[in-house]
């Protein structure tokens, strides 16, 4: 077979996983090269035109601080930008962009061309070249059956592997609508003795601007102005567009539950598991028939195109009762299909066979990112091919590995849960999975994880320079506030308008954010910095001030958890030697076999009392 070239690290797929990982191993000075089935889709977003929200929004942010480029891509393309959750607690503050679909993958197609050390090929990779005690990856071949060498091989293959797309009772093979699917690769990796499951996901149809009738619906404007996701942007350029919000009925629900013997759903055609939390509008009809109506947003598929992207509606149904649905709803009676809504089913990677740097457990210099390990969305396949690109850089470069851990950021959660749960559905981000919230807030992230993305390699000095001043600029800010005293003559009248209870002695400013109903702007209109603060350093500054006490407690849980979660477990721990474990924890801990005490306790099923038993074992073989 013919043997072209040899690189450090292999990207297979230019996706969301993809490019982050091939930037991130490229930035760090490997030579890199990403083979995608098509230039014309790297970067791609496969569903809603959208990036963050709840939860997923951290996760932007945190991919930010680390180094990533989605957060810069989502600044370049917003076309309305909003911050969720306002009314609540800023753990919980999240960014959504509805971003111009176009734009996004011209930005990071143009980001990855211009990086050094990096190869972009358009080709299908159909198989792994390993050595021959398949514990090691050295390589891929193509679909042209060029073979291409590596140290590493990072795959990030998402819908692809083995793709199957319905709409109705036809079903056709593609990784998304009219693309490839990707053949081989799966069965590769099956080889390689790696357990293949099917999932599913859904998309709804596109509709033409033209023949949607916007008068009969309600406008939802963005922030103005628009907070940016990347902490380096200074501004949004773009012209912001609305959202439009309409909703289904009972006619609605009533031509779905008349079509479902023709749905791949419910007709059994469907084996994967799909997402529980983003159903398909079939699905919700079913499943809450009690609900009246379901709301549909209309978001903008760009600045420069007519489509519009019918959120809430997913659908897999055939072609004529999609076009029936979307006219039973006020303001699309006249509404042409531009694309119709699909389901796709593929393979995925059951992930508690990763580490937590995303290298599989048995071979070496083979890394997992994104949908094929069970995920779904942009935002999770993202900050795994980042995780997986830095560590299959660091690992070549006989670094140690960067891994996140619970208390540090969302990809720690995500990560972990993926390598020690496992998944039975695609697994989703949701602020609810974390448990330390106050610590990881949209807010902090630099404060997170600047140094590690600084340590790794991927922050160049001049990047790490800048954060250095933000980070003064903070704690000079900090400082202020809790060394400023304020009279009571000079805020008391302030207080009045807003009915807050009166100050009867001087206090700090402090003191003062520390109280309900007082705010950092309120604040600096009482008493203002010497140099105006940007916003993310003020909400930085009223979050950590406000917060403190709480913080402090989660830190200090935190820190008590710490102690077992450094306990490291080798490779080579052979949990058959305890005597009395139960079935149950032997049989899980040799499954997933974790590789620190901390993560042996989050197994399910791995009890209390296991626990003790393996630090004691632990503590004799020392
Ligand atoms: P992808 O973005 O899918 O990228 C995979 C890349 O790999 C592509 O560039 C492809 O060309 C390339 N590739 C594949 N196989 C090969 C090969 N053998 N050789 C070379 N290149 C290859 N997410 C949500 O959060 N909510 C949703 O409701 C939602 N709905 C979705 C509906 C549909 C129909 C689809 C397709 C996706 C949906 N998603 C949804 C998921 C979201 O698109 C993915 O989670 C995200 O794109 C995954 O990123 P990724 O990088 O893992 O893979």
């Amino acid at each position: 077979m013919p043997h072209l070239k040899s690189y450090d690290v292999i990207v297979v797929g230019g996706g969301h996983a993809g490019t982050e990982a091939a930037l991130a191993a490229a930035k760090m000075g490997l030579s890199t090269c990403l083979f995608t089935m098509s230039l014309d889709t790297i970067g791609q977003l496969s569903c809603n035109p959208a990036i963050g929200g709840l939860a997923k929004g951290h996760i932007v942010r945190e991919i930010d601080a680390i180094g990533g480029i989605m957060a810069k891509a989502a600044d370049f393309s917003g076309i309305q930008f909003r911050l969720l959750n306002r009314s609540k607690g800023p753990a919980v503050w999240s960014l959504r962009a509805q971003a111009d679909r176009v734009l996004y993958r011209v930005f990071i197609k143009r980001v990855l061309e211009e990086a050094e050390n990096l190869d972009i090929k358009q080709i299908a990779v159909t198989e792994l070249i390993s050595d021959n005690t398949k514990n090691r990856v050295t390589g891929v071949v193509t679909a042209l059956g060029t073979q291409y060498l590596s140290k590493a091989v990072i795959v990030t293959t998402g819908t692809f592997l083995n793709g199957l797309i319905h709409i109705g009772l036809r079903s056709f093979s593609a990784g998304r609508a009219w693309e490839f699917p990707s053949s081989g690769l799966s069965e590769s990796l099956s080889a390689l003795g790696l357990k293949i499951g099917r999932l599913k996901t859904g998309t709804p149809p596109r509709l033409d601007a033209k023949t949607i009738n916007f008068d009969k619906m309600e406008a939802q404007w963005g922030d103005t102005p628009p907070v940016p996701f990347s902490f380096s942007t200074e501004e949004i350029l773009n012209t912001q567009l609305p959202c439009y919000i309409t909703y289904t009925n009972e006619k609605t629900h009533e031509i779905i539950r008349d079509s479902l013997d023709r749905s791949p759903l419910y007709s059994g055609k469907i084996s994967g598991a799909g997402p529980r939390y983003c159903p398909s509008i079939e699905d919700k009809v079913v499943r809450f028939s009690q609900r009246e109506r379901h709301q549909v947003f209309l978001e903008p598929d760009g600045l420069k195109t007519s489509e519009y992207y019918a959120n809430g509606i997913s659908t897999s149904l055939p072609l004529d009762v999609q076009t029936e649905l979307v006219h039973s709803i006020e303001g699309l009676e006249g509404a042409e299909l531009m694309r119709p809504g699909y389901a796709v089913e593929y393979d995925f990677v059951y992930p508690a066979c990763l580490r937590h740097t995303l290298e599989v457990k048995d071979i070496g210099g083979l890394y997992l990112a994104g949908q094929i390990n069970g995920t779904s969305g942009y935002e999770e396949a993202a900050a795994q091919g980042l995780v997986a690109g830095i560590n299959a850089a660091l690992k070549i470069k006989g670094k140690p590995p960067m891994e996140l851990m619970r208390h540090e950021a969302y990809i720690g959660v995500m990560i972990d849960d993926l390598v020690t749960l496992g998944i039975t559905e695609p697994y989703r981000m949701f602020t609810s999975r974390a448990e330390y919230r106050l610590l990881l807030r949209n807010d902090n992230a630099e404060l997170r994880l600047k140094d590690k993305g600084f340590a790794s390699g991927l922050i160049d000095e001049t990047m790490y320079g800048r954060y250095q001043k933000k980070l003064a600029s903070f704690n000079a800010e900090v400082l202020r506030f809790k060394s400023t005293r304020i009279k009571p003559s000079m805020i008391n009248g302030k207080l009045l308008e807003r009915q807050l209870s009166q100050l009867n002695e001087p206090a700090t400013l402090e003191q003062l954010l520390k109280r309900p109903g007082i705010d950092y702007t309120f604040l600096e209109s009482i008493s203002p910095p010497e140099i105006e603060l940007s916003l993310d350093l003020k909400l930085l500054v009223e979050a950590e001030i406000k917060y403190e006490g709480y913080i402090k407690q989660q830190q200090m849980l935190v820190d008590k958890m710490q102690r077992l979660q450094y306990k490291r477990i080798t490779d080579d721990f052979n949990y058959g030697e305890i005597g009395g474990l139960s079935t149950e924890s032997l049989m899980k801990l040799t499954e997933i076999r974790p590789e620190t005490v901390g993560q042996a306790q989050r197994i399910p099923g791995v009890t209390p009392s296991a626990i003790s038993m393996i630090l004691a074992y632990l503590e004799k073989r020392k």
